[in-house]
């Protein structure tokens, strides 16, 4: 069965670096659209879609919303066929409060999205941004699963409000979202968990945390040595076109582990080093022991460094591929097409 293309399709957080590739290629194939934004007068954070819209007139709808106000995504709710939320608290540093920062608009924003779902008369499916966070923790928690390959079917067991709390919020706010899904019965639930996602922005915020690293990457932050981290990638199209053919594919279900390939972080120095030649990105791994230093004055705690430092991760992506389809574009051609916008928009500034 198909969507009525008549009826709207509703993205939260329309103004993210993901939803708003979502936008996009929603009004590309010809939905009409609801996106929920903080602030309606937040022009610089929306420009690019107020750009869309101008691209496609009456096709865009924007309303404001915030995940902690209950009842403030009624309206942009009632009357979609579809729901896409993507809107949660994205960062891993900087973390004064924990549980009002993250775990309170990740879990309780959930719940409130998701109660305008159960309200509406309209909505028959719910695709919901998840995270391969909601799946592990540490890196090392990979030594302690079947066959050391992450599947849909484990849970993150190992974070908490105190270790990894963005990753604590992804894993409470999933489980809240399939509680809900299970006790309402009125519509079905999908989830995408992509893995760390990077690939050009449509915006120029730097303030997104998949940016913002880029940006450190490509403005030499890490030039003397980069930890030895390992991180299961994927580009911010392809999550977009899962996220589009979740909602889509009234017959796929479940996880989805939203992965296409394993990269340690020096391996993306290395392949934007081969491109961008005159940037002054990471050619070698930080000692260890540098690290125990750092680390702490950088928010990093020796807890977190002893459990991912040096570990390998895997997951299996073949669900995704069966089930939607997908194809996943190569890693190199998300880091240069990434590079490529962020120079183009002025937003790196440091060269060799
Ligand atoms: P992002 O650009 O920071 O987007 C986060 C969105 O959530 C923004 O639109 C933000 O609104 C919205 N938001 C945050 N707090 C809110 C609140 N209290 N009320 C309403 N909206 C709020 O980050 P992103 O990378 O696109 O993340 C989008 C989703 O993907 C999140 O669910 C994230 O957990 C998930 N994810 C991201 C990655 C990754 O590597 N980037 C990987 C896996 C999963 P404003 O625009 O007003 O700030």
């Amino acid at each position: 069965m198909g969507l009525d293309k008549n009826m709207p399709i509703l993205v939260t957080g329309a103004s993210g670096y993901l939803a708003s590739w979502i936008v996009k290629d929603l009004l590309e194939d010809g939905y009409q659209v609801r996106g929920t934004v903080r602030s309606t007068k937040a022009f610089a954070k929306i420009a690019h879609l107020t750009k869309l819209q101008e691209k496609h007139p009456g096709k865009l709808d924007l309303y404001e919303a915030d995940l902690m106000k209950p009842g403030s995504f009624n309206e942009a709710v009632n009357g979609c066929q579809v729901v896409i939320h993507t809107a949660s608290p994205f960062f891993i540093s900087k973390i004064k409060d924990a549980q009002k920062q993250l775990i309170e608009p990740a879990q309780q924003g959930t719940r409130n999205v998701l109660q305008a779902v159960n309200d509406s008369d309209t909505v028959e499916r719910v695709v919901l941004t998840s995270s391969c966070a909601a799946i592990y923790g540490d890196n090392i928690d990979v030594e302690l699963v079947e066959g050391g390959v992450f599947t849909e079917a484990i849970w993150n067991t190992s974070s908490s409000l105190s270790h990894n709390p963005y990753s604590y919020s992804k894993t409470v706010a999933e489980k809240t979202a399939w509680e809900m899904q299970k006790e309402s019965g009125k519509w079905t639930l999908t989830t995408i968990n992509p893995g760390f996602i990077m690939g050009p922005s449509l915006s120029d915020r730097t303030d997104g945390t998949s940016v913002t690293y880029m940006m450190q990457l490509m403005n030499g932050q890490f030039k003397s040595g980069v930890p030895d981290l390992h991180f299961a990638v994927v580009d911010v199209r392809d999550v977009a076109r899962a996220h589009i053919l979740a909602a889509e594919n009234y017959r796929a279900s479940g996880r989805h582990i939203c992965v296409s390939d394993h990269k340690t972080f020096l391996e993306f120095g290395q392949i934007l080093k081969e491109e961008f030649p005159k940037y002054k990105l990471p050619t070698k791994v930080a000692p260890k022991w540098l690290l125990y230093i750092m680390g702490p004055m950088m928010g990093i705690t020796w807890k977190f460094l002893n459990k991912n430092i040096g570990y390998r991760l895997n997951f299996d992506n073949s669900y995704i591929k069966e089930d939607l389809g997908i194809k996943f574009t190569p890693f190199k051609k998300t880091l240069i097409d990434h590079a490529n916008q962020l120079i183009k928009s002025g937003l790196i500034k440091e060269k060799g």
